[in-house]
Order: structure tokens, then C-alpha cells, then sequence
């Protein structure tokens, strides 16, 4: 009998659920616009709400996988205050989710850091089989990162994840400020959001990254130099990560990765010379294969499920 898991994806903007097998396939999901404009109350009932109508149609389905934005407990099934969860109403600070959301769903409850959860998932069913060394970028609000070292998932001190978006690869731009605070945040040029607010800068319009997409497809000069400046950073943001974890693979997803035909092979470009810089090194070093996640963005999704099954 093929064991189901109610998975949930929670990032920046949207909330995704849906009933995943143990194979792996999304058998069926449902997405919204996450409420988080009316506060923490709200995202938590919308989950529970969406929750409960699932499990009424799926009664054998025993256990919850939740992929959320971070930095988060995954052990401890705590939210750490996560960086995108803002409103008006204020950040969400810490939030012991995991037992809040088992005492609404009378379920058991697992939670797993989205890019984790990305990079699990990528690892099973997707663009990462096979690779047992691969690191992969959530290109959307934020910039998120997960890694497989070795065949497993790479965790960091007290198990955490690591946040490899806030790496700071523009020390003092200003022109670069990141959700978390500080400045030259590798997200402050990779995320979407920020990418689409540096350069609507240089536009003079409030532009969406979709829009600027769109504009560079066009041949606009000024989007096209933003996507040349934004592989630049890519390639920088990859070499680091790449000296860290030596991936064999860095899988791209989220919203922004749609607009990877613009970056992608300037990226391979810049990577390739930046590995190859030393005049002295007899054997050229092979970039990584780069590429975008085939998941359809449920990666989140499928590596919560994933998570949810193998901590049993
Ligand atoms: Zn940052």
C-alpha cells in the first residue's frame, strides 16, 4: 500500500500543501498566497485550515512534513524568528511550531528547512539523483541553501542549516542592503526580491523581477547589464560554496530560476575562469554542472515529505 504524507511548503510569499507518496509523486496540491500581511495568527490558521480539509479526504495519512523558511530547529520543530516572515504586525520571533501545529492537526509533525528540504527532494526524485555532493539555490523572496555532503544531508552546529544566503560577498555596498540586516548579503544580489529592487533602482520604476525579465528578453540595456552583474555575483556567491562544499552539482529553483537563460551560462562562464585562476595550476578544474530544479516547484513539497518518512 503506498504510505502518503501531508507536506506543506511555507516561503515568503505562498503556501503550498499537498499529499505526496513514498515514491516521491505529488498526488495532489493546492497553492495560496500566504496571509502573512495579517500577522503570524492568520499564516497559522490558513495551515490548519488547509490541513484539516486534507486529512478529511486522506483519513490514513498519519503523518505532517512541513518545509518552511528559515533558520528554524528542525530537531526541536521550532521557527527561529525566520527572516521573511514579516508584516506590519512585527517578525514572528520564536515560534515552538511543531507542537502548536500537532495539538490543531492531531498529527505527528515534522519540520524541515525549505532549501533542505529542496536539496533532499532534488536528491531523491530529481535533478540531484544520482549526485551524492550537491548544493541547491531557492531563487525567490530570499536566498536559500541546502546541501547534500557525501550522500547525506548537511547539517551545521546544534542542527541547523546552513544559511549560506547571508555570506557576504559585498562587504559595505550600500546599494545591497538584505532582508537580515547587514549589506553584501549574497541574497541582496541573488533573491529575486532583492534583485528586482537593485535594479528597479537603476530603471527608475518599481519593476518585479518577472518584469525585468521580460525587459531583458526585450533587449532593454539596462536590464540585460542587471542579469550580466547578476551572474557576476552568482559566480562569486558559487565559487565560495563551492570551496566549502564541493558540490558536483548546484541545482537552481524558486520563482527567479525561471529567468536562468538570462544568467546561467555566464555564470558557468565566470565560475569556470574564477575556479581556473591561477596561471601556475596544470589541471583545469571543471565547473560544476549547473542547472534548474525539473520539480515544477514542488520540491518543498516532496523534501518535507521525504523528511517526514525518514525520521521516523
Ligand atoms: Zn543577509
Amino acid at each position: 500500500m503506498t504510505q502518503k504524507v501531508l507536506s506543506f511548503d511555507l516561503g515568503g510569499t505562498k503556501l503550498a500543501a499537498g499529499v505526496v507518496s513514498n515514491q516521491g509523486k505529488v498526488l495532489c496540491e493546492t497553492r495560496v498566497p500566504a496571509e502573512f500581511s495579517r500577522g503570524k495568527e492568520a499564516v497559522i490558521r490558513q495551515i490548519v485550515g488547509i490541513g484539516k480539509t486534507f486529512l478529511k479526504r486522506f483519513e490514513d495519512i498519519n503523518t505532517v512534513g512541513v518545509a518552511s523558511a528559515g533558520p528554524l530547529d528542525p530537531i526541536k520543530g521550532v521557527l527561529l524568528d525566520p527572516t521573511n516572515f514579516v508584516s506590519k504586525k512585527g517578525r514572528w520571533g520564536r515560534v515552538n511550531f511543531t507542537d502548536l501545529l500537532e495539538k490543531k492537526l492531531n498529527r505527528r509533525i515534522l519540520l524541515e528547512n525549505d532549501a533542505a528540504a529542496a536539496i533532499l527532494a532534488e536528491h531523491w526524485v530529481g535533478a540531484a539523483r544520482g549526485y551524492d555532493n550537491a548544493m541547491i539555490l531557492t531563487l525567490g523572496t530570499g536566498l536559500g541553501t541546502g546541501v547534500i555532503c557525501n550522500g547525506k544531508l548537511v547539517r551545521v552546529g546544534s542542527y541547523l542549516h546552513t544559511e549560506a544566503g547571508h555570506m557576504i560577498i559585498g562587504h559595505n555596498d550600500r546599494s545591497a542592503l538584505c532582508g537580515c540586516g547587514n549589506l553584501g548579503c549574497a541574497e541582496a544580489y541573488l533573491s529575486g526580491k532583492l534583485f528586482a529592487k537593485r535594479t528597479s533602482a537603476l530603471l527608475g520604476s518599481e519593476k518585479t523581477a518577472d518584469e525585468i525579465t521580460t525587459l531583458a528578453k526585450r533587449k532593454n540595456p539596462i536590464a540585460l547589464k542587471a542579469f550580466d552583474e547578476y551572474a557576476d555575483w552568482m559566480a562569486v556567491a558559487l565559487c565560495n560554496f563551492y570551496r566549502i562544499f564541493n558540490p558536483e552539482i548546484f541545482v537552481f529553483t524558486g520563482g527567479f530560476a525561471a529567468a536562468s537563460p538570462l544568467f546561467l551560462p555566464q555564470t558557468h562562464r565566470k565560475l569556470t575562469q574564477l575556479l581556473n585562476s591561477s596561471p601556475a595550476t596544470k589541471t583545469r578544474v571543471k565547473a560544476p554542472r549547473l542547472c534548474v530544479s525539473a520539480l515544477n516547484n514542488d520540491a518543498g513539497l516532496i523534501g518535507a515529505a521525504y523528511h517526514a518518512v525518514h525520521s521516523r
